[in-house]
């Protein structure tokens, strides 16, 4: 039976660009959609731009331009890093649309009528300079538990403590930097404590909704039975806000969250209006087609509380299925600028060109869980050269020459081919079941594993045969003709196995191949007696050259100073051996801007400082550049600081001295401090509103 299936993807923020950590979701989904599609099912995908909020508005307002300018932008940009990397969406539309707001104004009357929507007079900070009531994020100021300095509103990352904004000692809008006013405004909350929502979420949860990981976390929100864990939702947001206008109440605009998963509604809605399908046979209460959310494992609790929430009990059917994922790593850490590991699409496609790569790559780690993926970046080069072109391609490569060239493009009927030959060709076509398996369970690697089992078995039979002998011997044509037309089939199956994963190949594979786009039925029919078009290059190695070179390019300012830090290691020790006198008089009247540069400076907080025993002079102090690791710098400023008071400090330090081995352990920097002939020793602060990491220059 054919199924009826709507797929979306989480929608990406419009102030951004896509990486290759966004691809994760988005190649994933794309995967799976190719698949359903490929298995005769109806299958639509669709997809938009999250484009309201606060960050918008004041991003559109640095630029000089509208919000509306700044989104229509992202949005190409956006759009174009989904096509190179092959993501087939039916349709691409943006939250900022007359569907969407039509979806949500509705959504929040029916929550109203059913007495689901509760205002009520909340205090708020507002700046008073910017006239705006600010987001927990644009607040700054003291942390209320261990006096931190320049935590955020909602929670202090020194102590980890989390609390409202109201509660920060000296508070500043990041905005404007003003100390903000406490302001009560009305908000409008959605009632996600009520027994009704409650009731109903224990009962989604318990069915087949959620992977496992993400039921237990459920459970864990929700609580035990007959506790209430759930709190409303503050669903208002005050002008000036770009957003959508709450029905009745002006000057108030829906949050930015609960318009963006209505965003699926509008896009779908756009494409049943360009396509002519029917709104409501997907949508509405009971409706039997099937609706899955990929989303990332961050976005669970809107995915999986608010959402399903609001459907129901706004007269809308709720999703069949959450697929949540984890988050990308490179190299086994966090994506990091500094390590050039933050990589954009566009960067990918500017230096390693060729995307399906990547997709494969992915697909060989995707097992359908929530763990994190690791793009180990030499295992990438490795897993591409062996599996894409040294197993797959090599079979048509090997094989193709001898058709066009000998046999004028024909392929041997059935009754040329022997036993061996037609076993072969028939276990591949009986491993299409578990491998469609597999990609139904989102499991790819394993579905990868069956592929390459395969691929395998094609290559030995290859090897066997050796086609490239029997071209050389008399008489042997037909075995030449038969064994070429065997593996060129192994080929073909192979190519409709992968061909969700590599789209653009699998193309150019039907045109060589001279037959129709390969649906999964196709498997059982074999090609024989068939004449096939010359076979061109199909994938080239990939050149680890590529990866060097993407990652140099991403390596952010720190370039300049990796490249400088060696020259710096000889300049040290050579100073080091000097007094202080001496090197006072090495000082040079002038510098060059390329001297200067050459020193990193960098906003460093004291996520910790403390004595060092043994030490009567130096505190060690934990600092934190906005790299993946912190440092760990030992400062000759005891006598002028107790450790205490140093904690949560925003200072200055050099960040690419070389490290220095001491007798208390290494030393990975310098902080720096003033001092003069009078006695007192001061270290840097920069204003408020500087983050940890940024470049001092
Ligand atoms: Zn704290």
């Amino acid at each position: 039976m054919p199924r009826k299936i709507l797929v979306t993807s989480a929608l990406p923020y419009a102030n951004g660009s896509i990486h290759l950590g966004h691809l994760v979701e988005y190649i994933q989904t794309d995967i799976w959609v190719r698949f359903q599609k490929m298995q005769g099912h109806t299958c639509h995908y669709v997809c938009a731009d999250d484009t309201h909020g606060t960050p918008i508005m004041l991003r559109a307002e640095k630029e000089g331009i509208t919000p509306e300018a700044l989104i229509a932008r992202v949005w190409q940009e956006h759009k174009s890093d989904f096509d190179a990397f092959h993501i087939e969406f039916d349709n691409y539309g943006s939250t900022n649309s007359e569907d969407t707001r039509e979806f949500a104004q509705s959504i929040y009357r029916k929550l109203k009528s059913e007495k689901l929507i509760e205002i009520r007079s909340i205090e708020q900070f507002y700046d008073p300079v910017k006239q705006m009531f600010l987001p927990d994020r644009f607040i700054k100021g003291e942390c209320p538990k261990c006096h931190a300095k320049d935590q955020y509103g909602d929670n202090c990352e020194v102590c980890g403590a989390t609390y409202a904004p109201t509660e920060l000692i000296n508070a500043y809008s990041a905005v404007s930097g003003a100390p903000p006013e406490r302001r009560n405004s009305d908000h409008h909350f959605f009632r996600l404590s009520d027994p009704r929502c409650q009731e109903f979420l224990r009962e989604w949860t318990r069915s087949d909704t959620l992977q496992p990981e993400a039921s237990n976390k459920m459970q864990e929100w929700l609580g035990g039975s007959g506790e209430n864990k759930l709190t409303d939702w503050d669903i208002s947001r005050d002008a000036p806000y770009f957003g959508f206008e709450i029905p009745d109440a002006p000057g108030k605009y829906f949050y930015v969250w609960l318009d963006a998963p209505v965003g699926y509604m509008g896009s779908f809605q756009q494409l049943c209006k360009d396509a002519g399908l029917d709104f409501d046979e997907y949508w509405q209460q009971g409706s039997n087609t099937e609706l899955y959310h990929f989303i990332g494992k961050d976005i669970l609790y809107f995915h999986a509380l608010f959402w399903p929430a609001m459907l129901q009990h706004a007269g809308y059917r709720t999703p069949t299925r959450l697929f949540a994922h984890g988050f990308l790593t490179v190299n086994g850490e966090k994506m990091s600028k500094s390590r050039g590991t933050f990589i954009t699409a566009k960067s990918y496609e500017e230096h390693v060109k060729c995307t399906e790569y990547l997709r494969y790559y992915y697909a060989a780690k995707l097992n359908g869980s929530m763990e994190d993926l690791d793009l180990s970046l030499d295992d990438f080069v490795a897993k591409v050269n062996s599996d894409l072109i040294g197993k797959y391609i090599n079979i048509a490569s090997r094989s193709a020459g001898f058709i066009s060239k000998r046999f004028g493009g024909m392929l041997a009927r059935r009754e040329q081919v022997g036993t061996q030959g037609m076993a072969l060709i028939e276990a591949f076509i009986a491993a299409r079941e578990a491998i469609a398996q597999s990609y139904e369970a989102r499991d790819f690697s394993r579905a990868l594993r069956e592929i390459m089992r395969l691929a395998d078995l094609a290559n030995e039979y290859v090897n066997d045969k050796a086609p490239w002998v029997l071209a050389k011997q008399e008489g042997q044509e037909a075995s030449l003709q038969e064994v070429c037309s065997v593996s060129l089939n192994l080929f073909r199956l192979l190519t409709l196995y992968l061909k969700p994963i590599l789209p653009k190949l699998a193309e150019q594979v039907e045109s060589f191949l001279n037959i129709g786009l390969l649906s999964w039925a196709d498997a059982e029919y074999p090609l024989f007696a068939h004449v096939i078009k010359e076979y061109k290059h199909l994938m080239t190695r990939l050149d680890p050259k590529l990866i060097d070179a993407m990652v140099a390019a991403n390596k952010e300012s720190l370039q300049p100073a990796a490249e400088s830090r060696q020259r710096h290691a000889a300049h040290q020790q050579h100073t080091a051996a000097k007094d202080a006198a001496q090197a006072e008089k090495d000082f040079e009247p002038f510098i060059s801007i390329d001297d200067f540069t050459k020193v990193d400076l960098r906003v460093a907080k004291i996520v910790n400082a403390e004595h060092v025993e043994g030490a009567d002079k130096l505190i060690r102090l934990t600092l934190d550049i906005g790299e993946e690791k912190t440092r760990n710098v030992f400062a000759g400023i005891k006598s002028a600081y107790a450790p205490e008071e140093l904690i949560g400090r925003l200072t200055v330090m050099v960040a690419n001295l070389a490290p220095r081995k001491m007798k208390f352990g290494l030393s990975e920097g310098m902080v720096l401090a003033a001092s003069g002939d009078a006695p007192g020793l001061y270290i840097l602060s920069p204003d408020h509103g500087a983050q940890p990491g940024m470049r001092i220059k």
